[in-house]
């Protein structure tokens, strides 16, 4: 098994661990980013301010662990995340966005923000956004699991799936737990609390690894079951999924297939263009950053937006 640390990045005012993309792991099925970010320190009284900024080719999944923001796009969505609700946001030809802790609810801010990059097939298409209050729950044992996306045990995520994938939060229970995944997937466990023994059953039996809170613990496809041993009470993000169809580009808030996209995309924010939209959040929108093909730089300027 492959184990990655996170990097340490900025977001919003607010220190996160990049944990995906790794140099050497670019997706997860079709995952493609994941930042972990938090838990802010309640004297802190937090307050997360992210201007409109846009997104092409991806789904942005947001996952409270504490806290609450509130969601505004240009499709005129206004929606309130708390922990355990689900905030999908399929951006296909082009959306825009902000995220900002409403007033009165400034504290602690935990939580993970993810992105899937789209296939194909629906990456051009319309911009979409679902909120799902809570997700639907399944015991493992003594353990358990909320299925964000896609089905674990059985158990089917009512939110869309344009890929075959799996995301779920698992509350582990000191012991061994045992969760059957999709051969055909590939995996990655990231632990947020607590040391996890990760054992792959199925073809290439017996691979395992630890997994420690915020690295990424990818298992390659054939495991039919992954047992996951801890000696005190853990929890854990699942995700897996059908190898993805195409490498990316990822730059800023973009996922592409080549520059000629990410350049269009950016020219198109800065103009105004109509393929992003308004959005009604009283804040200030954010430039969108030069890119390295263009200033000659090696590394980017500035990470994505959230
Ligand atoms: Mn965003």
């Amino acid at each position: 098994m492959e184990r990655y640390p996170a990097r340490e990045a900025q977001v919003g005012g607010l220190g996160v661990r990049r944990i995906l993309p790794q140099r050497a792991r670019r997706t997860v099925g079709a995952w493609c980013f994941l930042d972990h970010f938090g838990p802010t320190l309640p004297e802190q009284r937090y307050r997360m301010t992210v201007g409109p900024h846009p997104h092409i080719g991806l789904q942005t999944v947001t996952w409270l662990l504490e806290g609450e923001a509130v969601h505004t796009d240009s499709l005129g969505s206004e929606q309130v995340i708390r922990p355990g609700g689900l905030n999908l946001m399929s951006a296909g030809n082009g959306i825009a966005h902000a995220e900002e802790t409403p007033r009165g609810a400034e504290g602690v801010m935990h939580g993970i923000q993810f992105w899937v990059a789209q296939p194909e097939t629906t990456r051009h298409g319309p911009p979409d956004f679902e909120h799902h209050p809570r997700v639907p729950e399944v015991a493992l044992g003594a353990s358990a699991a909320r299925v964000l996306v896609g089905s674990l045990h059985g158990v089917d995520s009512p939110a869309r799936c344009d890929t075959s994938i799996v995301g779920a939060e698992l509350s582990l229970a000191a012991g061994s737990t045992a969760v059957a995944v999709e051969p055909s997937h590939e995996h990655a466990l990231v632990v947020l609390d607590g040391e996890v023994g990760v054992t792959a059953r199925g073809e290439g039996d017996g691979r395992e690894a630890t997994a420690r809170p915020d690295e990424l613990v990818v298992v390659e496809p054939g495991a039919q079951q992954l047992v996951l041993a801890t000696r005190s009470a853990a929890r854990a993000m699942l995700l897996g999924g059908e190898p993805f169809e195409s490498p990316v580009l990822m730059w800023w808030n973009f996922v592409a297939r080549d520059r000629e996209e990410v350049d269009r995309a950016l020219s198109e924010w800065e103009s105004g263009s109509d393929r992003f939209g308004g959005v009604d959040s009283g804040l200030e929108p954010i430039p969108a950053p030069r890119t390295p093909w263009v200033s000659g730089e090696t590394r980017p300027r500035r990470g994505p937006s959230g």
